[in-house]
Formats: C-alpha cells, sequence, structure tokens
C-alpha cells in the first residue's frame, strides 16, 4: 500500500516513508491512497483473538513494508502486561442498559495516548531502518497534556531517537506537567512554551517546514520526525480498539452480529474520531459518530454548519487535551469526502490566511448524516462526572465526561437507541483536582496531594505511575519563549 499527500497529488511515499517522514513536505497529511476493505468473516475472526492479535490484522494491510512478523513482534510488546495494567488492554465497561465506556486508559501514562504512542516508536525505529539511509530521529511533539507524555514513555531509551516535547505552560494539569517534567531517560526534552497549545503546535509545525534547519540537521545525521497525530502511525494503531470494542460488546452478548453500534468520542485534534471513521469505511457496523467538545466547540460549529472557524478566543477548560482550536487531522477527512487535493489544499490556505473555510455543500451533508455534534461547559461536565459516579458507580475524568454529557444530549435530542460506546480518554486520576471538585462540590486545585483524598472519596485505587508521582524527582524546569525554539531544538539534538 502506498500513501498520498492530502495537499498534493504527485507526493506518494511507502507506510515507511510516511511514518518516517510525519508530514509530507508541502504540510499535507499522509493517506492511504486506498483503504483496505476486510473481509466479510473479519469480526467473527478477530473475536477470537486477543488485543495484539486484532492489532496485527487490522494494520498489516496498511504496513506493506513491514513484514507480518515484525507487526505482530511490535503489537506483542506495546500491548503486553508490563505496559498495560489491564488484561483486556482495552477493556469495555457496560454504564447501563445500552450504553458501554472504552476504557483507553491503562497504559503507562493512564491516557489513550499510549494506545497508539506505545507501539508507534517501533514503527519509526524500523522505517527508519528502512527508508532513513542510517540517520537518527528526533521526535518533536507539541502536547496539550496527554501525547507530551506518552511519547516520552514510547520512546524512553529507543536506541537511534531523541523526543522533546513542548507544553503550553499554563495548559496542562499538575498530574500532567509532574508526568513530563520527572520522565527518566537520557533521550528526552521537554520544555514549557509560554502560550497556548495552539502556540505550540503552530511553532513546531513552523519547525517541520523550515528548509534550512532540514538540511542542516541532516547533515549532522538527524531527521525529524512528529509524535502528533498527525502522523500516520499514530492514527492506524487507534483504528484498532474500535474493532476490538466491537468484539467484546458480541462476546458479552450486548450486540448481535451485524447490529450498527454508535461510537461518541471526546475529540480535541479529531485523531481518535478520524479512527472511528476509517473503521467503519474498512466495514465495521457503525452507526452514528458523535463528536463530542468542551468548550472550544469550533467542531461542533463545523459539522453543524460546514464553516470552520478558528477566530475566537481558546478557553482553558478542565478537559485541557481539548482545549484546541485547529484539529488538524479533520484535513484528513475533508480529503477523503472530497477525494481532491487542490480542494483540499484550497480549504486549508484558507484556514492558514483568514482563519476559517467553509466546504461546500454535498460534503457539509455527508458530514452531517454520518456524524453529530455538541458541547458540554465545565459546569456540565462537573455535573455528568458528580452524577455519573452517584447514578452507577462510576468514575470519570472531564474528557470523558464531556463525552458522556455529548452523548446524554444526543439521546435527548434524536432518540436514537442505537448502543453507543463512549470513549474514554483518561484515568480520573489524571484530573484529580476537577474530579474531586465535581464529586466534592468544593472548589479542589492541586496535583499529588489529592490522590489520596480521591482515592477515599471515590473508593478506587489510583494508577500505581500516577502514586509514584508523589516521589519523583523534577528535571524538566524554566520556560522559553516560541520564538526561541528553533535553537532549543538545535541545541538539544546537539547535546
Ligand atoms: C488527546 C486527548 C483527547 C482528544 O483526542 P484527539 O485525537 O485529539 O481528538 C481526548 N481526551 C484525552 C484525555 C486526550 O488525551
Amino acid at each position: 500500500m502506498h500513501y498520498i499527500s492530502t495537499r498534493d497529488k504527485s507526493a506518494q511515499v511507502s507506510s515507511a516513508g510516511a511514518i518516517a517522514m510525519g508530514l509530507s513536505r508541502e504540510g499535507g497529511l499522509f493517506v492511504p491512497a486506498a483503504l483496505p476493505v476486510l473481509p466479510k468473516n473479519a469480526i467473527e475472526e478477530l473475536a477470537g483473538m486477543s488485543y495484539p492479535q486484532r492489532a496485527v490484522y487490522i494494520m498489516r494491510p496498511f504496513l506493506s513494508d513491514y513484514s507480518v512478523g515484525e507487526i505482530a513482534d511490535f503489537a506483542a510488546r506495546a500491548y503486553g502486561p508490563s505496559a498495560f495494567d489491564d488484561p483486556n488492554i482495552a477493556p469495555v465497561r457496560e454504564l447501563r442498559e445500552g450504553v458501554s465506556v472504552l476504557e483507553l486508559w491503562h497504559g503507562p501514562t493512564c491516557a489513550f495516548k499510549d494506545m497508539a504512542l506505545q507501539i508507534l516508536p517501533r514503527l519509526v525505529t524500523s522505517a527508519m531502518a528502512k527508508y532513513g539511509a542510517g540517520k537518527q530521529v528526533c521526535v518533536l511533539t507539541a502536547t496539550s497534556g496527554d501525547t507530551g507524555k506518552a511519547a516520552l514513555e514510547g520512546f524512553a531509551g529507543v536506541e537511534g531517537t531523541k523526543v522533546a516535547v513542548f507544553y503550553p505552560e499554563q495548559g496542562v494539569s499538575e498530574i500532567q506537567r509532574l508526568q513530563m517534567v520527572t520522565q527518566r531517560g537520557g533521550n528526552a526534552g521537554v520544555f514549557a512554551l509560554r502560550g497556548n497549545f495552539d502556540d505550540a503546535q503552530s511553532a513546531v509545525k513552523a519547525i517541520f517546514s523550515d528548509e534550512s534547519l532540514r538540511q542542516e540537521l541532516s547533515a549532522r545525521g538527524w531527521i525529524l520526525s512528529s509524535a502528533n497525530s498527525i502522523n500516520w502511525g499514530r492514527l492506524l494503531p487507534q483504528i484498532v480498539y474500535y474493532f476490538s470494542a466491537y468484539c467484546d460488546l458480541l462476546a458479552a452478548r450486548r450486540i448481535v452480529p451485524g447490529e450498527r453500534v454508535n461510537f461518541c468520542v471526546p475529540t480535541g485534534n479529531f485523531g481518535d474520531i478520524l479512527a472511528g471513521w476509517y473503521a467503519k469505511r474498512m466495514g465495521l457496523p457503525v452507526g452514528r459518530l458523535i463528536c463530542a467538545s468542551n468548550s472550544n466547540n469550533v467542531l461542533t460549529d463545523f459539522i453543524n454548519s460546514g464553516v470552520y472557524d478558528r477566530n475566537r478566543p481558546l478557553r482553558k477548560t478542565i478537559s485541557p487535551s481539548m482545549d484546541i482550536l485547529v484539529s488538524s487531522n479533520l484535513e484528513r477527512l475533508i480529503f477523503d469526502l472530497t477525494g481532491d487535493h487542490r480542494e483540499t489544499a484550497g480549504y486549508m490556505r484558507e484556514l492558514a490566511e483568514r482563519g476559517r473555510y467553509e466546504v461546500r455543500g454535498g460534503i457539509k451533508s455527508r458530514i452531517a448524516r454520518e456524524f453529530w455534534a455538541d458541547f458540554c461547559g465545565d459546569g456540565e461536565t462537573m455535573d455528568v462526572i458528580g452524577r455519573v459516579h452517584r447514578d452507577f458507580g462510576y468514575l470519570m475524568d472531564p474528557h470523558t465526561a464531556v463525552a458522556c454529557g455529548v452523548f446524554e444530549k444526543y439521546a435527548a435530542a434524536t432518540g436514537d437507541g442505537t448502543y453507543t460506546v463512549v470513549l474514554s480518554t483518561a484515568s480520573p486520576y489524571k484530573f484529580c483536582g476537577s474530579v474531586l471538585t465535581a464529586l466534592c462540590h468544593r472548589p479542589r486545585d492541586g496535583g499529588v496531594e489529592l490522590i489520596g483524598e480521591l482515592e477515599r472519596v471515590s473508593g478506587t485505587r489510583a494508577p500505581a505511575s500516577i502514586a509514584a508521582l508523589a516521589t519523583a524527582v523534577l528535571r524538566f524546569t524554566g520556560s522559553f519563549d516560541k520564538s526561541e525554539l528553533r535553537c532549543v531544538v538545535r541545541d538539544f539534538i546537539s547535546d
């Protein structure tokens, strides 16, 4: 299978090329030239498999220049008991009749980013060996909180790599910050940037399109790559858990073979939900994909009106991993629906120049048929956390609660009784302060000192890696301006 850029017809690369490069030269994103459609009995076959086996089955057709043995080895090591604290890797728990939660946070950093970032480094280093002519890879990642730590963990100690993470100084939770600044390992760098996540993301994007820096680094034996969800290697592993959840629902007899399932996804960069879209295109019986946003509701407006407009202030919310105004992966959906490089590039140019674009009518109505969107403000989100805990004895983090709240709105607005899976993207312990505030109805602010209290109030246990933060050593302090990024990257690589 080969990959093409969303913006340039002539840009074609192999799967290893797409994964090694991350982003196409002209700024487009790599997508498969054609999506594999799974055989009719695929679900039956997948149902009998473990999670790593399911991952191999789904990912294999996309990775034609990797051997099956390689993929199987990567999957077995990525989704094994040393990294995940649940034997099902991505367990499905029924909340009430007709609604389940898919828990994607049993990996080392307690957020769904691990689902992709535990395997991405293996895909990248192997791609470098195939394609990179002996070069070493430096991964640069802008993070709104969870990607950064997941990338640091995924690449920790991986030979021939360095990983630098840039987070908005004021934009992440205290636990998220601690997870990053205590990272161990010689190949890691963690940098606080002054500004918000969009500033960090655009600064990192600018580094990628800096041709002179690229050449200088290349001459010194380094290639830049990305762990953001613009990398195809980030997206691909996420398709797996949609299939896996469906198989688990079948096994538990909550649905019957062929029955359609809705997925409700807390959305920021549009990566997670896009993986669900691809799963549907590959043949998974998916009904509606429900796109849940926080009060940075650019996607809600887009799905409901066809107008993408980022000209609004970025709001800081209690679901910081979704505090995003430019959802990079939407470009892949638009390309998939238009099939037109020039049209996609045109919209992206308008977005860059005017911060706004409007898709044509046909695309708008297709999106409205396949997706449904709404958002929850912080107050509603808190309310959902408290209510779900009280009514169902289930503790959820603010991102998951946004999705849960939007699902309630969907059910009320449409009356649709289709079985629904709400994607749960983080452990509630990553957001102790907000979750405790929701449960106790009085403002709580802080990090590690609240872990014990949340355990007592909720009757649950904190994941071991989060409990360990209380005694971890801080390694990365200080903050930088985005104008310094170029120098920071140079110095980091020379180090
Ligand atoms: C990254 C993240 C999201 C948003 O996922 P996207 O793929 O960016 O849409 C939601 N919740 C949590 C906890 C996250 O870390």
